[in-house]
């Protein structure tokens, strides 16, 4: 089995800790370089010769994972992780700590997933992008072919995630700055600017959270200024 731990530069030491002492074949891969490196790292690996596990940077390997994936004869696995804020449900069908066998792989090549023109906000299509996947695409391409050829995740549990994610309050300004970019009475460097402020962590402090806050809905266009601003 291909363990692969990809973070991209900032590999939480928890995470990158937990997957060496869990998993001592994990390769370590920054696939940061550019919006288009995780999926290059992933179609490399997705071959059909060999079972790949994904485990991303802020996600904790949990004890046994290992033994519990190979003793699991399911194609598609996971630990479930939770996104507090972002989304109320626990992702399972992402790739925070996801194991594909090798009959998943040649059920639904890396061509077909990467060669679709399936887009998740309809209208917003990216352009040119056929062949390529985004890093933030790849989990819902995968899960949406696999899904198309009969396969469902199998859910080993829940594993501990890392990832600060700013409160709903700042979701809710790049929401607002997106929408009024979206209706022609805002710019794309309004949009840049509600950004940088939320990654800054300005906004966080002793902000309420919003009780039915929902996650940004991010236009193609808007994608790689938060891939700059992270
Ligand atoms: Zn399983």
């Amino acid at each position: 089995m291909n363990v692969l731990f990809v973070h991209a530069g900032h590999p939480h030491p928890k995470c990158l800790k937990a997957a060496k002492a869990n998993a001592p074949m994990v390769k370590v891969i920054n696939t940061g370089e550019t919006i288009f490196s995780y999926w290059e790292t992933i179609s490399f690996h997705w071959q059909g010769t060999d079972d790949l596990l994904l485990i991303e940077q802020d996600i904790e390997l949990p004890d046994g994972a290992i033994e519990s994936f190979e003793n699991c004869p399911e194609p598609w696995c996971s630990y479930r992780y939770s996104a507090p804020g972002v989304f109320d449900w626990g992702l399972s069908e992402s790739l925070g700590c996801t194991r594909f066998r090798k009959e998943a792989q040649l059920a639904v090549s890396a061509a077909e997933i990467a060669g679709s023109t399936l887009t998740l906000w309809p209208g917003h299509a990216v352009p040119s992008t056929v062949g390529k996947i985004i890093w933030n695409r790849i989990d819902w391409r995968i899960s949406t072919h696999l899904k198309a050829n009969g396969f469902r995740v199998h859910v080993h549990g829940d594993a501990r995630h890392y990832h600060p994610y700013p409160d709903i309050h700042v979701n809710e300004i790049v929401q607002n700055s997106i929408d009024a970019y979206l209706g022609k009475q805002g710019s794309l460097e309004a949009v840049r600017d509600a950004l940088e402020l939320a990654a800054s962590g300005e906004l966080n402090a002793n902000r309420p959270t919003h009780p039915t806050g929902e996650r940004p809905r991010l236009p193609d266009d808007v994608i790689p200024l938060i891939v700059e601003s992270r």
